[in-house]
């Protein structure tokens, strides 16, 4: 009888894992941010002209110039850029 009782448990416990496993593979899927997760996206990089370093846009400096927008890492390289 015992033995039962914990085999039932471990099912539940089991069970429980296993359904908030799906519901966080759910959500990334859907590109809903998890519980205690960041939202994960595959992120398009621009390239830094002035030091070549590959920014995320939506993190970055950007400086629009003749018509494109330029992606600095730094307002160091957007300085640079400029000049
Ligand atoms: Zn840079």
């Amino acid at each position: 009888m015992v033995r039962f009782l914990l085999l039932t448990i471990l099912l539940v416990v089991v069970a429980r894992l296993f359904w908030r496993l799906m519901d966080a593979v759910m959500a990334g899927a859907r590109g809903v941010p998890g519980p205690g997760g960041q939202r994960r996206e595959p992120v398009k990089l621009v390239r830094d002209p002035v030091c070549g370093t590959y920014v995320p846009p939506r993190s970055s400096l950007s400086l629009t110039s003749g018509g494109s927008t330029h992606y600095f890492c730094s307002e160091a390289c957007r300085q640079k850029f400029r000049r």
